[in-house]
């Protein structure tokens, strides 16, 4: 039998899971992928440089004093981890000088299930333990992997989800073994006209097949963090519902799924606007029911698309940008600890924020 993790290795995940999720506090996701970035980036006519890319997350990592008190952790992409302020400072020291933890994206992307309707599995498992030895070296201490699944007709199909979940249980494993807590997401995405209660029946079918395989593969799950999508109607569905119906579908499937033992549940925003991505969240702290972990945020679209577009590439806007990002932060951590009262205004607050099929 291989060995087990020691109970001083245990100890250090569970401290890094549970600083991440310290009361009304959340994760920035700026782990966008060079093309991905190039998305944003055309959507406010920036060229999408290693420099420029590097000067909008100095923008959000110098965002000022207030960053630290809603943000416990940010995941960054390889090219970001190894990047460093204008005057010399690794960002990785930056977010470390404020209390953030820094994170990593470890997949190498989404690629194509055979056989299936254009499902998928994300890869990246190979030298994976010696990327995350390394990337522990380097400061980072959790790490990411995020796989999709899609509602129609007939998917997500039974291949699809014990796939996907079979992959997240070994880079669980393989981070936990390096000192990585694992961030676990299985992302449904919200393309589609099914309806709330849908989307509630298809989150809980994945999120029990991947705990059964969490726990097949002996994954200690105090120091995990769950990364779900939130229960909401497709992105094309008529039926409009309020924030206290996603509250309580979304509430009701965790409960049903994820173990009391795993110490919080981190959304991703999945191209809601910022603004319902704050409410919703705050609807969910605010639900009665039986919630055993901490709920929070760990956001990318819902925590920066108000900043960029304030920025817009020109350097005497970096003040407006990171304004911009604080103001979201401030509400979604304030979600975090159900005490939003909604109403904070941004560029694109009320935007849609959804992308097709979308790629991270
Ligand atoms: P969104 O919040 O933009 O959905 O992205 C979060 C994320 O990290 C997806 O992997």
């Amino acid at each position: 039998m291989d060995a087990p993790l020691t109970p001083e290795l245990k100890k250090e995940l569970a401290a890094t899971a549970n600083a991440i999720v310290s009361p009304g506090k959340g994760i920035l996701a700026a782990d966008e992928s060079t093309g991905t970035m190039g998305k944003r980036f055309a959507n406010i006519s920036v060229e999408n440089t290693e420099e420029n890319r590097r000067t909008y997350r100095q923008l959000l990592f110098s965002s000022g004093a207030e960053m630290p008190k809603y943000i416990s952790g940010v995941i960054l992409f390889h090219e970001t981890l190894y990047q460093k302020a204008e005057d010399g400072t690794p960002f990785v020291k930056m977010l470390q000088d404020q209390g953030i933890i820094p994170g990593i994206k470890v997949d190498k992307g989404v690629v194509p299930l055979s056989g299936t309707a254009g499902e998928g599995t994300t890869q990246g498992l190979d030298g994976l333990a010696e990327r995350c030895a390394q990337y522990y070296k380097d400061g980072c201490r959790f790490a990411k992997w995020r796989c999709v699944l899609k509602i129609s007709g007939t998917t997500p199909s039974y291949l699809a989800i014990t796939e996907n979940a079979n992959v997240l249980a070994r880079y669980a494993t393989i981070c936990q073994a390096n000192g990585l807590v694992p961030i676990v997401e299985p992302e449904i995405l919200p393309d589609g006209d099914h309806t709330l209660e849908t989307s509630q029946r298809i989150t809980e079918r994945v999120l029990s097949a991947t705990y059964k395989a969490l726990m097949d593969h002996h994954i200690y799950l105090e120091g995990t963090l769950l990364k779900p999508n939130m229960c909401t109607p497709g992105q094309s569905c008529s039926t409009r519902y309020t924030a206290e119906q996603i509250a309580a579908a979304t509430v009701t499937a965790l409960s049903r799924t994820v173990p009391a033992a795993v110490p919080g549940i981190v959304f991703l925003s999945g191209g809601q606007s910022e603004e319902d991505a704050s409410i919703n969240l705050n609807a969910i702290n605010q639900f009665q029911g039986k919630k055993p972990w901490k709920l929070t945020f760990s956001y990318g679209r819902a925590l920066q698309a108000s900043a960029l577009k304030a920025w817009a590439g020109k350097g005497d806007q970096i003040k407006a940008g990171q304004g911009a990002f604080l103001g979201r932060a401030k509400a979604a951590g304030e979600a975090a600890a159900g005490k939003y009262g909604g109403g904070v205004s941004g560029a694109a607050a009320a935007e849609s924020l959804f992308i097709k099929d979308h790629a991270y």
